[in-house]
Protein backbone atom coordinates (compact mmCIF):
# COMPACT_ATOMS: atom_id res chain seq x y z
CA UNK A 1 0.00 0.00 0.00
CA UNK A 2 2.93 2.31 0.74
CA UNK A 3 4.41 1.80 -2.49
CA UNK A 4 1.15 2.84 -3.85
CA UNK A 5 1.11 6.31 -2.29
CA UNK A 6 4.84 6.83 -2.83
CA UNK A 7 5.20 8.97 -5.61
CA UNK A 8 2.55 11.34 -4.31
CA UNK A 9 3.90 11.95 -1.21
CA UNK A 10 7.64 12.14 -2.91
CA UNK A 11 5.87 15.12 -4.85
CA UNK A 12 4.64 16.69 -1.91
CA UNK A 13 8.21 16.22 0.42
CA UNK A 14 10.21 17.63 -3.06
CA UNK A 15 7.47 20.61 -3.17
CA UNK A 16 7.64 20.83 0.77
CA UNK A 17 11.42 21.30 0.48
CA UNK A 18 11.65 24.06 -1.78
CA UNK A 19 9.04 26.19 0.08
CA UNK A 20 11.08 25.33 3.12
CA UNK A 21 14.64 26.28 1.61
CA UNK A 22 12.89 29.89 0.11
CA UNK A 23 11.91 30.48 3.51
CA UNK A 24 15.13 30.07 5.06
CA UNK A 25 16.51 33.69 4.40
CA UNK A 26 12.65 35.68 5.17
CA UNK A 27 11.76 34.03 8.45
CA UNK A 28 13.36 34.47 11.97
CA UNK A 29 14.23 30.78 12.64
CA UNK A 30 16.36 29.38 10.68
CA UNK A 31 17.48 26.51 12.82
CA UNK A 32 13.78 25.51 12.98
CA UNK A 33 13.51 25.17 9.31
CA UNK A 34 17.28 23.42 8.78
CA UNK A 35 15.65 20.89 11.42
CA UNK A 36 12.27 20.57 9.13
CA UNK A 37 15.02 20.33 6.32
CA UNK A 38 16.90 17.52 7.29
CA UNK A 39 13.82 15.75 8.44
CA UNK A 40 12.42 16.23 4.74
CA UNK A 41 15.64 14.75 3.15
CA UNK A 42 15.64 11.69 5.63
CA UNK A 43 12.42 10.64 4.62
CA UNK A 44 13.27 11.29 0.28
CA UNK A 45 16.61 9.27 1.29
CA UNK A 46 14.25 6.64 2.98
CA UNK A 47 12.28 6.51 -0.17
CA UNK A 48 15.54 6.08 -2.34
CA UNK A 49 16.89 3.22 0.20
CA UNK A 50 13.03 1.69 -0.75
CA UNK A 51 12.33 1.30 3.59
CA UNK A 52 9.89 4.68 3.50
CA UNK A 53 6.71 4.01 4.96
CA UNK A 54 8.37 1.42 6.97
CA UNK A 55 8.22 1.41 11.21
CA UNK A 56 11.52 2.57 12.47
CA UNK A 57 11.15 0.09 15.66
CA UNK A 58 9.26 -2.54 14.43
CA UNK A 59 10.19 -2.84 10.96
CA UNK A 60 6.18 -3.27 9.71
CA UNK A 61 4.55 -0.75 7.40
CA UNK A 62 2.96 2.50 9.26
CA UNK A 63 -0.71 3.30 8.86
CA UNK A 64 -1.17 4.74 5.26
CA UNK A 65 -3.69 7.55 6.35
CA UNK A 66 -1.59 8.66 8.61
CA UNK A 67 1.49 8.97 6.09
CA UNK A 68 -1.30 10.75 3.79
CA UNK A 69 -1.69 13.19 6.67
CA UNK A 70 2.15 13.19 7.40
CA UNK A 71 4.48 11.90 5.08
CA UNK A 72 7.45 12.22 7.65
CA UNK A 73 6.21 10.02 10.61
CA UNK A 74 8.66 7.36 11.13
CA UNK A 75 7.02 5.01 13.63
CA UNK A 76 3.79 3.07 13.76
CA UNK A 77 0.98 3.84 16.28
CA UNK A 78 2.05 1.35 18.30
CA UNK A 79 5.24 2.25 18.61
CA UNK A 80 4.82 6.18 19.61
CA UNK A 81 6.63 8.14 22.41
CA UNK A 82 4.06 8.26 25.07
CA UNK A 83 4.35 12.39 24.55
CA UNK A 84 3.50 11.57 20.50
CA UNK A 85 0.71 9.66 21.93
CA UNK A 86 -0.75 11.22 24.12
CA UNK A 87 -0.77 14.36 21.74
CA UNK A 88 -2.25 12.30 19.52
CA UNK A 89 -5.08 11.20 21.34
CA UNK A 90 -6.11 14.88 22.39
CA UNK A 91 -6.28 15.36 18.58
CA UNK A 92 -8.50 12.36 18.58
CA UNK A 93 -10.92 13.74 21.18
CA UNK A 94 -10.87 16.74 19.55
CA UNK A 95 -11.91 15.45 16.17
CA UNK A 96 -14.78 13.33 18.00
CA UNK A 97 -16.33 16.17 19.65
CA UNK A 98 -16.08 18.26 16.35
CA UNK A 99 -17.81 14.89 14.67
CA UNK A 100 -20.51 14.62 18.02
CA UNK A 101 -21.18 18.72 17.40
CA UNK A 102 -22.58 17.52 13.76
CA UNK A 103 -24.82 15.11 14.23
CA UNK A 104 -28.84 16.03 14.74
CA UNK A 105 -30.44 16.76 17.55
CA UNK A 106 -31.53 13.36 19.62
CA UNK A 107 -35.45 15.44 20.79
CA UNK A 108 -36.05 16.60 16.97
CA UNK A 109 -39.37 17.25 17.19
CA UNK A 110 -40.93 16.75 12.89
CA UNK A 111 -44.65 17.31 12.77
CA UNK A 112 -46.36 14.33 11.87
CA UNK A 113 -43.39 12.44 11.95
CA UNK A 114 -41.49 10.49 14.96
CA UNK A 115 -38.06 10.04 14.49
CA UNK A 116 -34.61 8.71 16.49
CA UNK A 117 -31.26 7.56 15.21
CA UNK A 118 -28.17 5.90 17.26
CA UNK A 119 -24.60 7.10 16.38
CA UNK A 120 -21.85 4.71 17.80
CA UNK A 121 -18.54 4.65 15.97
CA UNK A 122 -16.59 2.12 16.25
CA UNK A 123 -13.21 4.10 17.48
CA UNK A 124 -13.44 7.52 18.84
CA UNK A 125 -14.73 8.55 15.19
CA UNK A 126 -17.30 7.56 12.58
CA UNK A 127 -16.84 7.32 9.19
CA UNK A 128 -20.79 7.11 9.14
CA UNK A 129 -23.17 10.08 8.37
CA UNK A 130 -26.25 10.66 9.89
CA UNK A 131 -28.28 13.58 9.63
CA UNK A 132 -32.12 15.35 9.46
CA UNK A 133 -32.53 18.46 7.73
CA UNK A 134 -35.61 20.56 7.60
CA UNK A 135 -36.48 21.90 4.23
CA UNK A 136 -37.93 24.79 2.96
CA UNK A 137 -41.36 23.48 2.23
CA UNK A 138 -41.81 22.11 5.74
CA UNK A 139 -40.18 18.42 4.76
CA UNK A 140 -38.11 17.16 6.34
CA UNK A 141 -34.79 15.57 4.96
CA UNK A 142 -32.73 12.45 5.79
CA UNK A 143 -30.16 10.78 5.27
CA UNK A 144 -27.84 7.91 6.66
CA UNK A 145 -24.42 6.85 4.57
CA UNK A 146 -21.25 5.17 5.11
CA UNK A 147 -18.08 6.41 4.11
CA UNK A 148 -14.91 4.37 2.49
CA UNK A 149 -12.47 3.95 5.07
CA UNK A 150 -12.69 3.90 8.63
CA UNK A 151 -10.88 6.32 11.27
CA UNK A 152 -9.92 10.06 11.03
CA UNK A 153 -10.12 10.08 7.25
CA UNK A 154 -13.52 8.50 7.06
CA UNK A 155 -14.48 11.00 9.55
CA UNK A 156 -13.36 14.00 7.80
CA UNK A 157 -15.24 12.81 4.53
CA UNK A 158 -18.64 12.43 6.44
CA UNK A 159 -17.98 16.15 7.59
CA UNK A 160 -17.56 16.95 3.84
CA UNK A 161 -20.62 15.34 3.05
CA UNK A 162 -22.54 17.20 5.83
CA UNK A 163 -21.20 20.55 4.89
CA UNK A 164 -22.21 19.38 1.32
CA UNK A 165 -25.87 18.39 1.54
CA UNK A 166 -26.37 20.89 4.14
CA UNK A 167 -25.63 23.50 1.49
CA UNK A 168 -27.02 21.95 -1.35
CA UNK A 169 -30.07 21.28 0.21
CA UNK A 170 -30.89 25.12 -0.03
CA UNK A 171 -31.01 25.05 -4.17
CA UNK A 172 -33.99 23.05 -3.60
CA UNK A 173 -33.29 20.69 -6.98
CA UNK A 174 -34.98 17.14 -7.42
CA UNK A 175 -34.08 14.80 -5.54
CA UNK A 176 -31.90 12.61 -8.00
CA UNK A 177 -30.33 15.35 -9.35
CA UNK A 178 -28.92 16.48 -5.59
CA UNK A 179 -27.28 13.40 -5.24
CA UNK A 180 -26.20 13.46 -8.27
CA UNK A 181 -24.33 16.68 -7.61
CA UNK A 182 -23.20 16.04 -4.59
CA UNK A 183 -21.76 12.96 -5.99
CA UNK A 184 -19.64 15.06 -8.52
CA UNK A 185 -18.61 17.12 -5.79
CA UNK A 186 -17.60 13.93 -3.51
CA UNK A 187 -15.80 12.30 -7.04
CA UNK A 188 -13.60 15.64 -7.76
CA UNK A 189 -12.65 16.42 -3.99
CA UNK A 190 -12.07 12.39 -2.83
CA UNK A 191 -8.94 10.51 -3.69
CA UNK A 192 -10.10 7.85 -6.51
CA UNK A 193 -10.76 5.02 -3.37
CA UNK A 194 -13.07 7.09 -1.29
CA UNK A 195 -16.95 6.88 -1.57
CA UNK A 196 -20.16 6.96 0.01
CA UNK A 197 -22.96 4.53 0.45
CA UNK A 198 -26.17 6.58 1.36
CA UNK A 199 -29.94 6.71 1.47
CA UNK A 200 -31.64 10.04 1.64
CA UNK A 201 -35.03 10.61 1.67
CA UNK A 202 -37.27 13.55 1.68
CA UNK A 203 -40.60 13.46 3.00
CA UNK A 204 -44.12 15.01 1.73
CA UNK A 205 -47.02 16.31 3.63
CA UNK A 206 -49.38 13.47 2.61
CA UNK A 207 -46.95 10.65 3.65
CA UNK A 208 -45.33 10.22 0.67
CA UNK A 209 -41.65 9.88 0.40
CA UNK A 210 -39.21 10.18 -2.19
CA UNK A 211 -35.78 8.02 -1.18
CA UNK A 212 -32.53 7.91 -3.01
CA UNK A 213 -30.73 4.82 -2.33
CA UNK A 214 -26.72 5.18 -3.53
CA UNK A 215 -24.97 1.96 -3.15
CA UNK A 216 -26.40 1.60 0.42
CA UNK A 217 -27.97 -2.08 2.41
CA UNK A 218 -31.51 -1.29 2.08
CA UNK A 219 -33.79 0.34 4.45
CA UNK A 220 -36.44 -1.39 5.15
CA UNK A 221 -40.34 0.36 5.28
CA UNK A 222 -42.08 -1.82 8.12
CA UNK A 223 -46.29 -1.96 7.34
CA UNK A 224 -48.98 -3.45 9.18
CA UNK A 225 -48.90 -6.29 6.45
CA UNK A 226 -45.24 -6.89 5.37
CA UNK A 227 -42.35 -5.56 6.21
CA UNK A 228 -40.21 -4.32 2.73
CA UNK A 229 -37.16 -3.32 0.99
CA UNK A 230 -35.90 -0.38 -0.65
CA UNK A 231 -33.40 -1.45 -2.67
CA UNK A 232 -30.71 0.31 -4.15
CA UNK A 233 -31.34 3.33 -7.13
CA UNK A 234 -27.56 3.64 -8.34
CA UNK A 235 -24.11 3.56 -7.38
CA UNK A 236 -22.52 5.11 -4.24
CA UNK A 237 -21.42 8.58 -4.78
CA UNK A 238 -18.26 9.49 -5.57
CA UNK A 239 -17.42 6.18 -7.65
CA UNK A 240 -17.69 8.27 -11.03
CA UNK A 241 -18.45 12.30 -11.36
CA UNK A 242 -20.96 11.88 -13.71
CA UNK A 243 -23.52 9.35 -12.08
CA UNK A 244 -27.11 10.05 -12.35
CA UNK A 245 -29.54 8.80 -9.34
CA UNK A 246 -33.17 7.44 -9.87
CA UNK A 247 -35.12 7.98 -6.87
CA UNK A 248 -37.72 5.79 -5.49
CA UNK A 249 -41.09 6.81 -4.04
CA UNK A 250 -42.93 5.05 -1.29
CA UNK A 251 -46.48 6.34 0.38
CA UNK A 252 -46.46 6.29 3.61
CA UNK A 253 -49.81 5.49 6.39
CA UNK A 254 -50.22 6.30 9.94
CA UNK A 255 -48.05 4.11 11.82
CA UNK A 256 -45.53 2.93 9.36
CA UNK A 257 -41.99 3.28 9.81
CA UNK A 258 -38.89 3.52 7.66
CA UNK A 259 -35.92 1.52 9.07
CA UNK A 260 -32.42 2.63 8.55
CA UNK A 261 -29.45 1.54 9.10
CA UNK A 262 -24.98 1.15 8.30
CA UNK A 263 -23.53 -2.44 7.33
CA UNK A 264 -22.30 -2.34 11.22
CA UNK A 265 -25.64 -3.95 11.98
CA UNK A 266 -25.65 -6.05 8.91
CA UNK A 267 -22.91 -7.01 8.31
CA UNK A 268 -21.90 -7.63 12.54
CA UNK A 269 -20.56 -11.19 13.18
CA UNK A 270 -21.05 -13.56 15.91
CA UNK A 271 -17.86 -14.68 16.25
CA UNK A 272 -18.16 -17.66 14.00
CA UNK A 273 -18.64 -15.90 11.14
CA UNK A 274 -22.57 -16.00 10.78
CA UNK A 275 -23.77 -12.48 9.69
CA UNK A 276 -26.21 -10.84 11.64
CA UNK A 277 -27.82 -9.98 8.38
CA UNK A 278 -31.07 -8.56 7.13
CA UNK A 279 -32.78 -11.20 7.13
CA UNK A 280 -33.06 -11.48 11.17
CA UNK A 281 -33.63 -7.68 10.96
CA UNK A 282 -36.73 -7.58 8.97
CA UNK A 283 -38.35 -10.70 11.27
CA UNK A 284 -37.15 -8.26 14.09
CA UNK A 285 -38.97 -5.54 12.47
CA UNK A 286 -42.10 -7.24 11.40
CA UNK A 287 -42.79 -8.66 14.97
CA UNK A 288 -42.48 -5.00 16.71
CA UNK A 289 -43.86 -2.89 14.27
CA UNK A 290 -45.98 -1.33 16.67
CA UNK A 291 -43.01 -0.07 18.68
CA UNK A 292 -41.98 3.76 18.38
CA UNK A 293 -38.78 4.95 16.47
CA UNK A 294 -36.98 5.21 19.70
CA UNK A 295 -38.08 1.78 21.28
CA UNK A 296 -37.34 -0.07 17.84
CA UNK A 297 -33.64 1.13 17.96
CA UNK A 298 -33.36 -0.08 22.00
CA UNK A 299 -34.57 -3.27 20.71
CA UNK A 300 -32.63 -3.68 17.79
CA UNK A 301 -29.40 -2.77 19.64
CA UNK A 302 -29.94 -5.17 22.55
CA UNK A 303 -30.92 -7.96 19.99
CA UNK A 304 -27.41 -7.15 18.33
CA UNK A 305 -25.31 -6.48 21.55
CA UNK A 306 -26.94 -10.23 22.25
CA UNK A 307 -25.83 -11.40 19.35
CA UNK A 308 -22.29 -10.23 17.71
CA UNK A 309 -19.25 -10.63 19.30
CA UNK A 310 -18.05 -8.23 22.08
CA UNK A 311 -16.64 -5.05 20.60
CA UNK A 312 -17.72 -3.35 17.60
CA UNK A 313 -15.02 -3.76 14.70
CA UNK A 314 -17.28 -1.36 12.79
CA UNK A 315 -19.59 1.81 12.80
CA UNK A 316 -23.10 1.58 13.56
CA UNK A 317 -25.83 4.02 12.92
CA UNK A 318 -29.47 3.07 13.27
CA UNK A 319 -32.54 5.87 12.33
CA UNK A 320 -36.18 4.97 12.05
CA UNK A 321 -39.01 7.50 10.71
CA UNK A 322 -42.73 7.05 11.65
CA UNK A 323 -45.16 8.65 10.50
CA UNK A 324 -47.84 9.85 12.87
CA UNK A 325 -51.13 11.45 11.21
ZN1 LIG B 1 6.21 -0.20 14.79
Amino acid sequence: MVTAIEPLLREQLVERRQRLEAAIDILPDPPEIIRLLGEVDAALQRMDKGVYGLCEVCHEPVETERLLADPLIRFCLGDLTPTEQRALEEDLQLAAQIQTGLLPQHDKKVPGWDVAYYYQPAGLVSGDYCDFIDGDDHSLHFVLGDVSGKGIAASMLMAHLHAMFRTLISINLPLGEMIGRASRVFCESTLPTQYATLVYGRTGSEGNVEICNAGHPPPLLIQADKVSRIEANGLPVGVFCSESFSVSKVQMQKGDTLFLYTDGLSESSDGTGDEYGMDRLSRLLDENKSLSPNSLIKLCREELNSFAEKSATDDLTLMAIRRTD
